[in-house]
């Protein structure tokens, strides 16, 4: 069996790199590391089943041999990469989207498009369903985001319609663990960060909106049965324990051990206010549901973080 994995050199990426070379697929993992980095592939490189190309997906994508699956998780995905990369996290969205789409077309295989719960925008209704249709702001700032991966939606269900293409949909909710990248900019790298080097804790807003963060693995492991099941409507995986922005920043500044102040700084805009899975379609579809808690998950971060600042306090 033969994957092609696009953005995976990024975090999540990576570690379905790691999860089908370790399931005894082939690997070919392709990535322009804009936002990716190759220290996340560098233990791969010599395994025999693993290939990395670098490409940006947002052009024509040429691999020769078959493929059983393309699973498509190029995009810069953390806010403030998506405003630093605009153009770009909008062409990967919808022209990497259809490049990967017409390769898996061209090669038979099944589709998979990593999407993500930033469809629902900042939403009226929690814990989000799949049925819910969002309230995304086009023309703001997370627009370029946002609605790059509602197209990439619409077209993945309209290749599945018009081509039959077996296509699965993940909405990929909060995920935080190992690779995350020391400066994304998302609230747990910082909030890690701030703490180990002793700056302020930067709470955006008041610290009252939520996010629900699921433990990397567990999303995998949802990706992989998600893949290996028959839906073909978008599927929610995350973890549905919701936490506020502030208590989650005291949990962080207590697991470090720090006395750092907590500040705070203005919100983004069209920040959404609250964001929870309904994981109900997972748990009955895939007979899955996450198994790290909080608690562990960010033990776990937290000593691959301290590692990443000691090595670049090194290097410095
Ligand atoms: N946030 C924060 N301080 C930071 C970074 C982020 O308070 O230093 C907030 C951000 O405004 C949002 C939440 O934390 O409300 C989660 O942000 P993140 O960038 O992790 O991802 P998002 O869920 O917004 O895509």
């Amino acid at each position: 069996m033969r994957a092609i994995i696009t953005g995976g050199a990024g975090f999540l990426g990576s570690h379905l790199c790691d999860l089908f070379i370790e399931k005894g697929w082939e690997v070919v993992c392709l990535d322009n590391l804009v936002t990716g980095a190759d220290s996340n592939i560098s233990h791969l490189l010599s395994h025999p089943r693993f290939s990395f190309v670098k490409q940006d997906v947002s052009q024509y994508i040429d691999i020769a041999g078959s493929v059983d699956a393309v699973l498509h998780f190029a995009s810069p995905a953390s806010p403030p990469d998506y405003l630093k990369f605009p153009i770009q996290t909008l062409k990967v969205g919808a022209l990497g989207t259809h490049n990967a789409l017409g390769l898996a077309k061209a090669k038979g295989s099944k589709f998979l498009l990593a999407s993500t719960s930033e469809c629902y925008g900042d939403p009226e209704v929690s814990p989000q369903p799949e049925t819910y249709w969002g309230r995304v702001n086009p023309i703001g700032p997370r627009g370029v985001y946002d609605e790059a991966k509602r197209f990439a939606e619409a077209i993945t269900m309209a290749y599945h319609r018009y081509h039959n293409l077996d296509t699965r949909i993940v909405r990929i909710f909060n995920t935080y663990g190992p690779r995350m990248r020391l400066n994304d900019g998302r609230a747990l790298p910082n909030f890690l960060y701030q703490a180990l080097v002793g700056e302020p804790i930067t709470v955006f807003g008041d610290g009252k909106q939520t996010r629900s963060f699921c433990y990397v693995s567990d999303l995998i492991s949802g990706i992989y049965k998600l893949l290996e099941s028959n839906e073909h409507g978008p599927v929610n995986i995350g973890n549905p324990e919701e936490i506020s922005i502030l208590e989650f920043a005291n949990r962080v500044r207590a697991l470090v051990g720090a006395s750092v102040p907590i500040v705070f700084r203005p919100l983004p805009q069209d920040d959404p206010k609250q964001r929870c899975p309904d994981i109900s379609k997972a748990r009955r579809l895939l007979n899955w549901e996450p198994k790290v808690g909080l608690e562990q998950g960010l033990r776990i971060t937290y000593d691959f973080f301290r590692e990443q600042v000691r090595s670049t306090s090194r290097m410095a």
